[in-house]
């Protein structure tokens, strides 16, 4: 089989002659008929043409040379019909010595192509999405050299600066018709906050379109990418140093992740043979990330997909290097918008327009993370650990969050939309319907009263205990405030604030958690030590008790706040008894100092505990006699009772809290307190989900604080509960060996009428 070794300088002239073609004045379609040419004489074929998608996937002939001019514009395929729709349907280059006899080919006679044997197409893509085929044909049966396919490949992405532009085709065709080939319509994940939304993409990381692609001088561009990667991995060690960032486990491997890739000869070296190919630098980091993005999307190892998705990542930094472009600009929002991101800290969040974010997509993230409690506390829907997201979308795509099925739909049809609304309607009624019942009393069939606290940390959460009728404030998370702010929230700052929130709570009660920062709860101003294991580390009640200024200053600001109301305090993270009574003693003295400054003392004061670490769970006969209330925070108890991380997203289905385990330890934990004479609640996002909820139900707990959302779902579950029948049934499940009574419970509330 004959193969003609490409000229070395072929690519570089080729693309030369591009560019004249791309910067010529002379209208689109005449610059394609020009291209074909160029690149048919250069590439020595006697067949160039080019296919272009138009709506409804179809693939329709814009140019050739050596085809019948005549089947231009009229010859069509579908995506996947024929060798050309397999090269768009699969977004991979094709190529055939005889393509004649491959199983897919599909003769079309008007176009004239029977004498031609050997056949080497590549995708036209654009940011992920095919948008045409460009194809070379010979008469004589020959494998095309990887230097020819190459070559090909980058003049495919000049082609798709050309089509991108909209000039040749609709840009609203653009869009809507090219679909992007290899990705899935639908990709599953986890939800990680209840709700449905539409939207329009805004990427956190906002991507950049590169096009200034054809370069004048070659050792110009390898200068500019070594100085790009220099600041790359700077910048890269620089994160990676700051000790802020170095404490978070998951930021710390992706960035170690990101400098191994950095250092990556091979591939530092794609790119720099994409510049010798005659490429800008910026064109050259796109052109491989290009391949790279082909490759995620057909590559079923979540590992893998995960690596290619970081490299996806960094060859977006290094894009914004070349192009001196300031790499945390933040993107425009659309009225709708969903953002996309590999994960978000709970701030990074915040700093979004609440009128305009609708939901949120993450690559990783957790249930009981912290951004995802502060997206049910927005009442925005998000779905996590859907793998690649942030290389299958582009920025102002269309696309559908629907958490209750936990998918997301990308560039969903008419069709899937039309439902979308109507569900979307549909939630809403049901919403409406809860606020009706919001005056109703959580009481069971079988008469078992219930008290449904809410749990906040902002102010946009206080009108919540207004629309959903609950009980009062069961945990005001404090730290939230810090951790949205530059500076630390002065005294008058912190006073202002608690007074917001006892003036909106009237006569219900309001416990204030006290500062329980570290872990994933980063205050920006707040200088830590870098810790292995931050979630085992110093924070919480450990912070407050080492550095004590810090929590008397803030209880300071609790009962300046509650000027003769009632106050509730609770210390989050107790691990055992001296530590609380250290922690009340601190209170005492704060109370003391108060009071000889004559101010009005608290009408109550209630101060209770969090029980989050397991070890507090076998001192609670010593306990009782020193706390007024304690609330399971079973986000935390749970990760450490199994050991495992509940913001890794490898574990999220691992462990059960509906295990026998779980429950029998929570069994344990309310019996004791309940039989002390202790109140006892469970404030861990456990509480706010209803099979969840009805398991703690039968296991004695009567009181239950949750994101505002759940308040409505968890009242229509207890209201069609009878707690005798299902008590009697827990407690048979309790010893068995099961990893999980989840479906036993689901199966019980289905047989007895209760609404999940
Ligand atoms: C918990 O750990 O269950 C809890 C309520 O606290 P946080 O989620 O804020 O850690
Ligand atoms: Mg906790």
């Amino acid at each position: 089989m004959p193969v003609t070794p490409l000229n070395p300088a072929g690519p570089r002239l080729l693309l030369r002659r591009m560019r004249e073609v791309m910067a010529s004045p002379q209208p689109p379609q005449q610059k394609l008929d020009q291209m074909v040419r160029v690149i048919a004489n250069n590439m020595v074929a006697e067949v160039c043409s080019i296919y272009l998608v138009r709506a409804g996937d179809i693939l329709e002939l814009f140019a050739t040379v050596g085809l019948n001019p005549e089947a231009v514009h009229k010859t069509n395929l579908r995506v996947g019909e024929g060798l050309i729709g397999e090269i768009a349907a699969r977004g991979a280059p094709l190529n055939l010595a005889d393509a004649q006899s491959h199983p897919n080919f599909a003769y079309r006679p008007e176009t004239g192509e029977d004498i031609y044997h050997s056949l080497m197409g590549v995708p036209v893509i654009r940011a992920g999405r095919v948008l045409g085929v460009l194809a070379v044909q010979n008469v004589t049966q020959r494998l095309y050299t990887e230097e020819e396919t190459e070559a090909l490949q980058t003049v495919a992405m000049v082609l798709a600066e050309l089509v991108g532009s909209g000039e040749l085709i609709d840009p609203s065709e653009v869009h809507e018709g090219t679909f992007a080939q290899g990705h899935p319509p639908k990709i599953d994940g986890v939800a990680l906050a209840e709700g449905i939304a539409i939207g329009q993409v805004v990427l956190h990381e906002p991507r950049v379109q590169v096009t200034h692609l054809i370069a004048e001088d070659e050792s110009v561009e390898h200068a500019r990418l070594d100085e790009a990667l220099g600041s790359l991995r700077s910048s890269l060690d620089n994160l990676l140093e700051t000790s802020d960032l170095g404490i978070e486990g998951d930021h710390f491997d992706v960035l170690e992740t990101y400098r191994m890739f950095a250092n990556d000869r091979g591939w530092i070296e794609k790119i720099r043979d994409a510049i010798r190919g005659g490429l800008t630098a910026e064109a050259a980091v796109q052109r491989v990330q290009v391949d790279n993005r082909v490759r995620m999307a057909k590559i079923s190892d979540a590992y893998l997909r995960e690596r290619l998705s970081d490299l996806d990542d960094l060859a977006n930094r290094l894009i914004r290097h070349l192009m001196g472009l300031d790499q945390g600009a933040v993107a425009e929002l659309y009225d709708q918008t969903i953002v996309v991101a590999r994960n978000l800290g709970p701030t990074e969040l915040l700093d979004y327009d609440r009128s305009k974010l609708r939901g949120l997509i993450l690559a990783e993230g957790t249930p009981s993370s912290h951004v995802a409690i502060i997206a049910k506390a927005l009442n925005i829907p998000v779905i996590g650990q859907v793998e690649g997201i942030v290389g299958l979308v582009d920025p102002g795509d269309q696309i559908i969050v629907d958490a209750m099925t936990e998918q997301v739909f990308l560039l969903p049809t008419q069709d899937v939309i039309d439902v979308y609304e109507e569900a979307i309607a549909l939630r809403e009624q049901r919403r409406a319907a809860y606020a009706q019942h919001r005056d109703l009393p959580a009481v069971t069939k079988d008469g078992v009263e219930l008290t449904l606290h809410i749990n906040a940390g902002l102010l946009v959460d206080l009108p919540y205990l207004d629309d959903t009728g609950a009980h009062g404030i069961g945990l005001f998370r404090t730290e939230f405030q810090f951790m949205l702010g530059s500076t630390f929230p002065r005294h008058d700052a912190q006073r202002e604030l608690y007074s917001r929130v006892l003036d909106a709570a009237g006569d219900r009660p309001v416990i204030f958690r006290t500062l329980d920062i570290g872990s994933d709860k980063v205050v920006p101003f707040l200088e830590r030590p870098k810790e292995e294991n931050p979630a085992l580390g110093w924070r919480a009640i450990r912070m407050g008790l080492d550095r004590p200024a810090l929590l008397r200053y803030q209880l300071r600001a609790l009962l300046a706040a509650t000027a003769g109301r009632e106050l509730r305090v609770m210390f989050p993270l107790v691990s055992d008894v001296s530590e609380f009574v250290a922690a009340r003693s601190i209170l005492d003295r704060e109370m003391g100092r108060h009071l000889r400054l004559k101010h009005a003392p608290p009408s109550r004061l209630l101060v209770g505990t969090m029980l989050e670490v397991p070890a507090l769970a076998w001192q609670l006969e010593a306990l009782i006699p020193h706390v007024d209330f304690v609330s399971i925070g079973s986000n935390d108890l749970m990760q450490y009772l199994f050991a495992a991380d509940r913001g890794n997203s490898m574990l999220t289905d691992r462990y059960d809290v509906l295990s026998p385990a779980a429950l029998s330890f929570l069994a344990m934990i309310i019996n004791k307190l309940t039989e002390g004479g202790v109140s006892v609640s469970l404030c861990g996002e456990a509480a706010g989900r209803p099979v969840e909820a009805m398991a703690l139900i039968g296991l004695g707990l009567r009181n239950l604080s949750m994101t505002p959302a759940s308040v409505g779902p968890v009242k229509e579950m207890i209201r069609s509960l009878d707690v005798g029948k299902l008590r009697a049934y827990l407690l048979t499940l309790l010893q068995l060996p099961d990893h999980s009574l989840r479906s036993k419970l689901t199966n019980f509330a289905r047989d007895h009428g209760v609404e999940l």
